[in-house]
């Protein structure tokens, strides 16, 4: 119990005790006492308000083969599908009706995306909809390229560093893609004063506790402004389909741990975490979460971005999605709002 008061009282542990808090996962005393203290960070910074992201998933081609993901370049049996300009643009009009201020355009690192394509489509959506606030989730990219994304009026980035191990980073990606370039990435965009997003997969296959620690002493140094964190799920077409999906309750401890890491960070209950658990995302709210991020992008296409199996909210239109999230949200003791929701 006394390093979850130590933790408590200072926000930060090395990295032997980081492994020793997250032995203690499953002791239900512990992650109730974490809870409670997450909760009232939480409350402390952000009141009762939940912030909503519309997803946009524009593209799911992508030119990289991470190992878990269903989407990676060598799925042969996925059919790829990638939005117009104007299709985009649509998923926004029909977001900012139902009330959302950030949208997030994610897709797999597609090469028919140029930086230029880009920048249009960016400068588009910021002109019509200057009071939004724009998120880009597209990987990898030069720091030139972040450059120009953010001269054109993107205002924040996710790109989960997956795992801060480099040997656990070696098994679950291609010899070709490095952590240290993530990591560079991450620290660029800080740098042109992104609003950034780093994350990691929570029971991705081979996952130590002292990878989770090695984790958590990443997101410290970086400090970033939001994290995504959500369960690994298995896909039927990657090698690691028949390997375990990450757990629940590790997933909700998680997020109570990072909520006291970085009291004021932007902390979405994710899919993810929707998928493995009907109510996973009230659960992830109340364990220190105060973002959740409804589907926006055209329902046609819902089913193609298939990350991992058994995806939630794949059917529903935009507007069905926000009505349930809205719901859950309630129901948790807290209240959705339309706000750009920006990092404190
Ligand atoms: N190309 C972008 C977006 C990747 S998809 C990028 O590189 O950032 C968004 C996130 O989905 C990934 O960062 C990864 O953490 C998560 N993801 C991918 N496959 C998954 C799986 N099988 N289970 C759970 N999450 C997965």
């Amino acid at each position: 119990m006394d390093i979850v008061e130590k933790f408590i009282g200072t926000h930060e542990l090395t990295r032997k005790e980081y492994i020793e808090l997250l032995r203690c996962s499953s002791d239900c005393s512990v992650s109730e006492k974490l809870s409670e203290e997450a909760v009232r960070l939480r409350k402390h910074y952000y009141g009762d308000k939940v912030y909503t992201r519309g997803l946009i998933e524009f593209t799911n081609y992508c030119r990289n083969n991470c190992y878990y993901c269903g989407i990676r370049r060598d799925n042969k049996h996925i059919s790829r599908y990638r939005l117009t300009g104007q299709e985009i643009l649509d998923c926004c009009e029909n977001g900012y009706e139902l009330g959302f201020r950030t949208f997030v355009l994610q897709g797999g690192e597609d090469p028919w995306f140029t930086d230029d394509r880009l920048v249009e489509i960016i400068r588009a959506i910021k002109a019509e909809y200057p009071d939004c606030a724009l998120t880009l989730s597209l990987g990898e990219k030069s720091c030139e390229s972040y450059r120009k994304f953010r001269e054109a009026g993107a205002d924040r980035y996710l790109l989960r560093h997956e795992t801060a191990d480099d040997e656990h980073y070696r098994t679950l990606h291609p010899e070709e893609m490095s952590l240290r370039n993530r990591k560079q990435c991450l620290y660029y965009l800080k740098a042109l004063g992104y609003q950034v997003g780093a994350g990691f997969m929570v029971g991705s296959p081979g996952q130590t506790t002292e990878n989770l620690a090695e984790d958590l002493i990443f997101l410290k140094d970086l400090s970033p402004h939001m994290v995504g964190i959500g369960p690994f799920i298995p896909h039927h077409e990657t090698r690691y389909a028949k390997e375990r999906a990450g757990s629940v309750q590790l997933t909700l401890f998680l997020l109570s741990v990072i909520r006291i890491l970085l009291p004021k960070v932007l902390l979405p209950a994710t899919t993810a975490l929707g998928t493995l658990d009907p109510r996973g995302r009230e659960k992830g709210i109340q364990a220190g979460a105060n973002v959740v991020m409804p589907n926006l992008s055209t329902v046609k296409n819902r089913k193609q971005y298939d990350l991992y199996d058994n995806k939630i909210c794949t059917g529903e239109e935009a507007a069905e999605c926000r009505g349930c999230l809205s719901r859950r949200v309630e129901s948790a003791g807290y209240h959705l709002v339309n706000e750009r929701g920006d990092a404190l």
